[in-house]
């Protein structure tokens, strides 16, 4: 393994409304329980750094669920565990995910002070039909508002989620999304099509025939303009659904290392993320966090006040090892099957990178062919994978998905499952 650095992901699952369309573990309505939810995180954090080996962290990610729905003191002191428990590498990108509508300069400037460096807001579209339709609380003012805001705290490093293949979403609508989002200069965007999840409202009106099902097709092409728009305007397409604008410094490293075929460069790629997209470990904090550390795959109790409970008051009978935490409700121990697999299915999201054969068997100690000939001759017989020989690295292969594979990219995972 070349990367020896694990990150760090903290849940909080608080929302000020649930949209229509969300699954993720958050709560509305609760939010009197902050207080206690930030002590119990705090708790967990220095159970699991007490059992930690020396670390070190490069990546924290605060997720959720609504992270700005927290003050700046209840990051200051969240940090301030994190930093007591672990080892932080002095460039740590950490990262927080915002909702427009829950943003003050306030809040941001003291939250850009304690160290967080990286801001992603959930923009989604900048059509207020389609925002009022998702139940976003916010506008496409507030959101301009929120960059500007972001911007005079000293955030260098932001991104926008937009959403795409929305009900009745016309190309016209997406088009615009897209350049109004651009015309903010975000230093990275990620979009996303839009899934109808089972249990949420948006599945349930869909599955009684009261919301038009998005086009599948017309999702498509959306995703297809979007490859090419963004590209045009110096994003560099660097996985499945995220861009990351390449500065002058980048085009020419790109340039220079004809990288064509590998991962072009670029210094706004969510460091964060690529942990995951690697199969690299990340330790998980807070109530429904999952995590990855230790040979373990593992999750923590998903309601609020569970999550609390075990962490205020933690049964001294049980043994946890690291990373495993009073909170950790699923662990899985990984067998060297699961692991190979997660990494194909991680790593080929990664569009230009791919899985690069010399990778696979440094980490595995076998080949990729051996292990998955089948497979991949099918896959690059169906037109969804293409191998690549590095210009650099030319005794080696990388296996990456073709256009048509990105679009069809749940078809190639099944196939490594
Ligand atoms: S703000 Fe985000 S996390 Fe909260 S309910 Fe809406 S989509 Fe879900």
């Amino acid at each position: 393994m070349t990367n020896p650095n694990t990150s760090i992901y903290i849940h909080i699952p608080f929302c000020k409304h649930r949209c229509a369309y969300c699954d993720f573990n958050t709560y509305a309505g609760q939010e009197d329980s902050i207080p206690a939810y930030v002590q119990a995180l705090i708790n967990e954090i220095e159970f699991v750094g007490q059992r930690a080996e020396q670390m070190n962290i490069h990546t924290v990610f605060f997720g959720g669920g609504t992270p700005s729905l927290l003050s700046a003191p209840q990051f200051d002191s969240i940090l301030q565990a994190l930093r007591s428990a672990f080892t932080f590498t002095p460039d740590a990108e950490v990262s927080i995910e915002a909702n427009p509508g829950t943003i003050s300069p306030e809040k941001l400037k003291t939250i850009r002070e304690a160290g967080i460096n990286r801001i992603s807001f959930g923009v989604q579209s900048a059509n207020t039909e389609e925002l009022r339709m998702l139940e976003r609380i916010h506008d496409f003012f507030t959101v301009i508002e929120a960059v500007s805001t972001a911007r005079k705290a000293g955030f260098d490093n932001l991104n926008l989620d937009l959403i795409y293949g929305l009900p009745e979403q016309t190309p016209a609508s997406w088009q615009t999304t897209l350049q109004r989002t651009i015309d903010l200069h975000p230093e990275h965007i990620s979009a996303y099509a839009l899934t109808l999840e089972h249990g949420t409202p948006f599945g349930r009106w869909s599955s009684k025939g009261l919301l038009p099902l998005p086009d599948p097709d017309l999702a498509a092409e959306m995703y297809e303009y979007a490859e090419e728009f963004l590209e045009s305007k110096g994003y560099v397409h660097y996985e499945i659904s995220n861009w990351a604008k390449a500065t002058a410094e980048n085009r020419t490293q790109n340039a220079e290392s004809n990288s064509s075929f590998l991962i072009p460069h670029s210094s706004f790629v969510c460091r964060h993320n690529l942990q995951y997209w690697h199969s690299l470990p990340y330790l998980a904090f807070g109530a429904g966090a999952h995590g990855y550390a230790n040979g373990y795959r593992y999750s923590n109790a998903l309601r609020i006040k569970t999550y609390i409970e075990r962490l205020i008051h933690p049964s001294s009978f049980i043994i946890h090892p690291f990373p495993l935490s009073p909170a950790t409700v699923n662990q899985h121990k990984q067998s060297l099957k699961d692991d190979m697999s997660e990494y194909m299915l991680n790593n080929l999201r990664l569009t230009n990178a791919g899985v690069a054969e010399s990778d696979f068997r440094l980490r595995f100690g076998r080949g990729l062919l051996d292990v998955y000939p089948k497979e991949i001759e099918e896959l690059v017989n169906n037109g969804l994978l293409e191998i690549k020989t590095t210009e650099v690295l030319k005794t080696s292969v990388v296996y990456r998905l073709t256009k048509r594979g990105r679009l069809l990219g749940n078809q190639v995972f099944l196939r490594f499952v």
